[in-house]
């Protein structure tokens, strides 16, 4: 008996013209991704895409694991494949279906028969399989209301699959199939979500993180490339920008009000990231902000930081409170990182006073102060580019 991947789409299926495309990229995705974990073949047909094991030495158990943090699939089930005809859907029920019914006291089967030539009709099949099954387990009961588990036998062109169970995927879009956005990435809480969040939508990352060596350490700015990595299982590999922030924090201190440090910082970060942008085709910049989360966070504050880009900034985080987000970043598994204590560098020279309601007349005489674009010029010159890449890509 051979078990495979059974993969639904969901969205996808809305995507009209463009569908071919979108079924593509995630076909392709899966291919890449199944590379690590032995021989798969991956197909598609009437929305469903199978992923098959083509010898004993394929890891099934770790294949479903990543397939389900690949955006694009709404439901996936381990499912058992046969021959369309009744002796072997039989055949496989008996052997395959106890490990999963075991323990479990109702059922109900579903049908579903896009090859109309099979003898029997969905209800019927239904009828025959759910015989089968009470002949083998007789304790179990029928429920077509609250059933404990479905059983499903799908009977499609070239073959019958038979599953019980099936698990939610990652859902949202394939990674490239809404273009391309620069992540900044701190080593907070907030920005891993909200790069996992807009790459959810099918956007593709690229991803600057700001340091500020000797005042943040090796360990921040390594603490940061795990999360990346733990985020490329979901994003698929990307690039991460490494600039240092280092001299312009220095001149801000020396030269200007203290109450203006993280504003200006902050118009600096997005200026260098929106150059960075520009030169890596990315179509728009992605925060981790969330509105008034703190004073940079405000209505005012990211009025006078949003000017900086000449692209759209997507906040995928602005109207979740941090226990929202704290839950997405347990669930994608970034929160253990995320709170190990090392310095960022927007928390090195921190105002004691930050300015929650700036006025732009005066954050631009501040800035006037230095001479921004040649800083400008001269972090970018410091970036420093790693791939970001998980186990399996
Ligand atoms: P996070 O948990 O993401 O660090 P935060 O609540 O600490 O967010 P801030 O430190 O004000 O908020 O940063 C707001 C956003 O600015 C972050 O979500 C991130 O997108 C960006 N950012 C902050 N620091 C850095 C950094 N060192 N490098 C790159 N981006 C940064
Ligand atoms: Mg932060």
């Amino acid at each position: 008996m051979k078990e495979l991947l059974l993969c639904k789409y969901g969205e996808l299926i809305l995507k009209g013209s463009n569908r071919r495309f979108f079924e593509d990229t995630l076909c392709k995705t899966l291919r890449f991704r199944a590379k690590h974990y032995g021989s798969f073949e991956v197909n598609r047909s009437q929305s469903t895409i199978t992923i098959e094991p083509k010898d004993e030495n394929c890891d099934l158990d770790g294949m479903f694991e990543a397939t389900s943090k690949v955006f694009g699939i709404s439901a996936i089930s381990r499912s058992a494949v046969c021959e369309k005809t009744m002796e072997s859907i039989e055949e496989t029920v008996r052997e395959y279906l106890p490990q999963f019914l075991a323990g479990k006291k109702t059922f109900k089967v579903a049908c579903k028969r896009s090859d109309k030539t099979f003898p029997l009709d969905s209800i019927e099949l239904a009828g025959e399989v759910g015989g089968i099954i009470l002949s083998m387990m007789p304790h179990l009961k029928v429920d077509v209301h609250n059933p404990e588990i479905v059983v499903q036998v799908e009977i499609r062109e070239f073959n019958a699959f038979v599953h019980a169970g099936q698990f939610k995927g990652a859902g949202g879009m394939p990674i490239g199939t809404n273009g391309k956005a620069l992540l900044l990435l701190s080593g907070g809480i907030d920005s891993p979500v909200a790069g996992y969040m807009i790459a959810k939508r099918g956007v593709q990352l690229e991803a600057v993180h700001f340091e500020s060596f000797p005042y943040t350490s090796e360990l921040a700015r390594e603490k940061v490339v795990r999360l990346a990595r733990i985020m490329a299982a979901y994003t698929g590999s990307f690039n991460l920008h490494i600039v240092s922030l280092t001299h312009i924090q220095e001149e801000l201190v020396k030269n200007c009000e203290e109450d203006y440090f993280t504003l200006l910082l902050r118009r600096y970060m997005m200026a260098i990231a929106d150059k960075i942008a520009h030169a890596t085709e990315c179509g728009g910049i992605v925060t981790g902000e969330s509105l008034g989360q703190v004073a940079s966070q405000t209505m005012q504050a990211l009025g006078v930081t949003d000017p900086m880009s000449s692209l759209p900034v997507f906040r995928p985080c602005i109207g979740l409170d941090k226990e929202e987000i704290i839950t997405v970043s347990r669930k994608i598994g970034t929160f253990e990182t995320s709170i190990e204590p090392y310095e960022d560098c927007c928390t090195v020279f921190t105002p004691r006073h930050p300015m929650t309601k700036p006025k732009l007349e005066k954050v631009l005489a501040e800035q006037a102060r230095l001479d921004f674009d040649a800083l400008v010029e001269e972090a970018l010159a410091s970036d420093k580019v790693e791939r970001i890449r998980t186990e399996f890509n």
